[in-house]
């Protein structure tokens, strides 16, 4: 090949590939993932990365020479780069957008960290062996006992030496000078993880029988080429199965990449992991390690000196090697999908194809799993069902209290007298309380009381939201904040008020109900400071908080024995959503929050304040019977064609301009339907809209949706992502492309 495609990272406009001549004495080294040094216009010689080569580049492009190898150790992999353009045609996007957020952008002006070591050398050895006074070898006292301690620590950075025994430089220059100590210039890897270094390794726990039984089923499957599920109840020991069978697979040489939806647990789980298998083995990958750690871990993955990878979302795309297993824990969570910028990737169907390149088994936990992956477990003979809590502990059953009875008896229609009993009677206990809102803010929406206007975020058709800490009204789509208008900017009229309530609004009224009691809030508005929810977490933990107010943040992965209570202030909340995956995420949010309750000795209580006591996935959620949920569930998205019954992609366009914005819409769906009535696919690629979008407007963006759902698998994407690649729209129009859209609203 005579040219090789590199990447270049611009400032200010990301990663753009080029192609480049390969000298003659380059050709036998380069491969792909190279880092090289490239000449770039007036900004001299860049760094850049090999992706590919070509034999031929597009007549009239002026090709200059590659300027130098950087390093010979490729960063990534042909087949890790396969992965990556695997993922840009299932997203209908474009490769370069996935490799962007893929690999760490900085990972290729960075450069690894050199750093000094220190050891005692054999006279140093010699000093202290024949137990010489300090006098007699011409050192202080205080030098000998340097000498003492290095001697324990034995080959060490300098710089944590130093720390460590809290000496100087000057010191240990003194030391080095008399040839006590030796200093040597290393490649010392930094570890997020050395936090953990105290930690002593323990052995894994034995197996309950029927952990046992799961685990060795699950071991009998291994070879299957679709995702295994274990569906266990909160609290029924699901990671100690994990557990063993990552021991299976890293005494067998091979490595295990391992998901938790959020930072925080991915956090919470490295740290299990270091216990049970040691910190040098096992590395952790999410967007908040730095780039210098990123760097490190990037390099140890690509050398094979990692067994264990766990990770948030983005660690599907680190280039683990030599994988033996997958494991997605709490596999329902939204957090798997990227919302938004693009590559929109949900690293479940990433981690699918990696599985499938490593000829390794994926394993998807949860106790309230998705609805999809539920029902392919099930037909493909692949799910293995804990329903039992570890040790027996009961599961504790929620408690309805029907608010179109207790409402108007409650402290300020909100928290009702059963609720305010069994607070009390929990605190009382010396037991802690979650409390779930999940909303936040103080109130909903602002209200005129004479013309009934809402007020709407300017720039977006969704109400402001009154946050009582800042005193503002913020929106929750476009961030904007403004103050309180002291007249209704409809009618002039003075009489607004605020509505709904959010978690602020709770917290206040926990506040004044209950002054004697700790009581703390957690939602994503305290996240503004690094690591408030983490340390939050840890204080609920350590019994400093008695109530804990929150969103579905506080549902997730919060083990605590001493919580009793829980309870669930709006359970109506997340169900009247209009999107076809309300019921799943409401009852997955209710059976999630309620298994945080009476997780140790003590027995837990669950209450759900409702006004709809008698809808089906509520009653479901109640009883958190996954299985009469499921049953009646899939019945509804058979009926109208929703997954797992179809693929749904979803296209929106949208512009400052509403009519533009719409004339697009109606022109693409017209094509796309012409399209496909030619080539006969009507009945399997039903098309929707344009519609408005459920929030009409984002940003000053008016947006319109169409909806395809697919149902001819492969076939109908390669139909839909041809098409898309065909669409060419004037410059004021956005496309934005959503396959396997977490909502449609
Ligand atoms: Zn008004
Ligand atoms: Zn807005």
């Amino acid at each position: 090949m005579k040219y090789a495609t590199v990447i270049i990272n611009i400032k200010g406009l990301g990663v753009k590939t080029f192609s480049y001549n390969i000298p003659a004495e380059m050709e036998n080294v380069i491969q792909a993932g190279q880092a090289v040094l490239v000449p770039f216009g007036r900004r001299g010689l860049v760094n850049a990365f090999v992706v590919g080569f070509t034999d031929y580049v597009p007549e009239g492009i002026r090709v200059k020479k590659i300027n130098k190898i950087l390093d010979e150790t490729p960063l990534f992999s042909i087949k890790y780069l396969k992965l990556l353009e695997w993922a840009a045609n299932y997203y209908c996007t474009d490769f370069v957008t996935v490799l962007n957020s893929a690999i760490p952008l900085k990972l290729i002006e960075k450069n690894s960290k050199t750093e000094m070591s220190v050891e005692i050398t054999p006279m140093g050895e010699q000093i202290l062996s024949f137990g010489k006074t300090p006098k007699e070898c011409g050192i202080t006292k205080r030098q000998l006992e340097i000498l003492g301690q290095l001697k324990v620590f034995g080959k060490i950075s300098l710089l944590d030496f130093e720390e460590q025994s809290k000496t100087t430089r000057a010191t240990m220059k003194k030391l080095e000078e008399s040839g006590l100590v030796k200093f040597n210039l290393e490649y010392i890897y930094r570890n997020p993880l050395t936090i953990f270094k105290d930690i002593p390794v323990e052995p894994l726990y034995e197996l309950s029988d029927v952990q046992e039984e799961v685990y060795q089923g699950i071991k009998k499957k291994l070879r299957s080429p679709n995702p295994i599920l274990l569906h266990g109840v909160t609290a029924s020991g699901k990671t100690e199965v994990y557990f063993k069978l990552i021991k299976d697979v890293i005494d067998s040489g091979k490595n295990v990449l391992f998901l938790a939806p959020e930072i925080a647990l991915a956090s919470q789980l490295t740290k299990r992991l270091a216990k049970k298998f040691g910190i040098k083995d096992v590395a952790i990958w999410h967007s908040s390690i730095s780039d210098g750690e990123k760097y490190d871990v990037w390099q140890r993955l690509y050398k094979n000196e990692i067994k264990i990878l766990a990770g948030a979302r983005s660690a599907v795309f680190a280039p683990l090697q030599n994988i033996g297993l997958i494991i997605i824990d709490e596999e329902h969570e939204g957090a798997y999908k990227q919302a938004s910028p693009a590559p929109r990737y949900d690293a479940r169907v990433i981690a699918k194809r990696l599985a499938q390149f490593h000829q390794a088994p994926l394993l998807l936990g949860s106790a309230t799993p998705d609805v999809s992956s539920y029902y392919y477990a099930l037909n493909n003979n692949n799910l293995f069902q804990m329903l039992k809590r570890y040790n027996n502990a009961p599961l504790a059953k929620p408690e309805v209290v029907n608010m179109q009875e207790y409402g108007k008896a409650s402290y300020r229609g909100i928290i009702s007298k059963p609720l305010q009993t069994e607070i009390t009677d929990a605190v009382e206990g010396g037991k802690q309380v979650i409390l779930l809102m999940n909303r936040r803010g103080y109130s909903t929406y602002t209200q005129c009381k004479s013309c009934g206007n809402v007020i709407e975020c300017p720039d977006c058709s969704i109400p402001m939201v009154w946050h009582s800490d800042g005193k503002k009204l913020k929106c929750h789509y476009c961030n904007k904040e403004m103050s309180m208008p002291d007249y209704c900017p409809s009618c002039g009229s003075d009489a607004l008020s605020n509505s709904g309530s959010g978690t602020q609004k709770i917290e206040t009224l926990v506040k004044e109900l209950f002054p004697k009691y700790r009581v703390e809030r957690i939602d994503s508005d305290i996240l503004t400071k690094k690591n408030a929810h983490i340390e939050l977490l840890n204080r609920f933990q350590k019994g400093e908080i008695d109530i804990l107010v929150g969103t579905q943040m506080i549902a997730k992965g919060l083990d605590n024995p001493n919580v009793t209570l829980v309870g669930v202030i709006s359970a109506d909340t997340g169900f009247s959503v209009p999107d076809f995956r309300a019921s799943e995420r409401g009852f997955q949010l209710l059976t999630q929050v309620a298994g945080r309750a009476g997780r140790g000795e003590y027995k837990g209580k669950v209450l759900f304040q409702t006004y709809n006591p008698d809808y089906y996935a509520f009653q479901t959620a109640k009883t958190q019977d996954y299985e009469k949920f499921f049953d009646t569930e899939i019945k509804a998205r058979q009926e109208f064609d929703y997954p797992p019954f179809s693929q749904i992609i979803r296209i929106i366009l949208s512009s400052v301009n509403n009519f533009r914005a719409e004339k697009s819409a109606m022109e693409i769906a017209m094509r796309l339907n012409t399209m496909t009535e030619k080539f006969g696919f009507t009945e399997y690629l039903e098309t929707l809209g344009p519609t408005p979008c459920i929030i009409a407007k984002i940003n000053g963006h008016y947006r319109f949706q169409i909806l395809i759902k697919n149902k001819l698998s492969q076939k109908g994407h390669d139909f839909v992502s041809k098409f898309l690649n065909k669409v060419t729209l004037p410059k004021d129009i956005r496309l934005a492309v959503d396959v396997d859209p977490l909502d449609i609203l």
